[in-house]
């Protein structure tokens, strides 16, 4: 009967942490989500993503991003400098 119970406990156990598990894997937000794709402040050096990024095109076309616009006025004023 003991055994029983230790089972029954140890089951319930099991169930409680694999409930937890599953949980945690769910995404937050509900179907399949973008690629998030990040790029590089030259400026300052900080990760942006597309989508908060502030771009900016050189003369030659390329694009750059920044994270804020006092990044892209200073890159900018640096370009200009030389
Ligand atoms: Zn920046």
């Amino acid at each position: 009967m003991f055994r029983l119970l230790m089972l029954a406990a140890l089951g319930y156990l099991l169930f409680f942490f694999l409930r937890i598990v599953l949980r945690r894997q769910q995404p937050r937000r509900p179907g399949p989500r973008k690629e998030v794709t990040t790029v590089r402040d030259p400026v300052c050096g900080t990760y942006v993503t597309m989508e908060d990024a502030i771009a900016g095109k050189l003369e030659n076309g390329q694009k750059v991003y920044f994270c804020s616009m006092e990044c892209l006025n200073r890159y900018r004023a640096s370009r200009a400098d030389k």
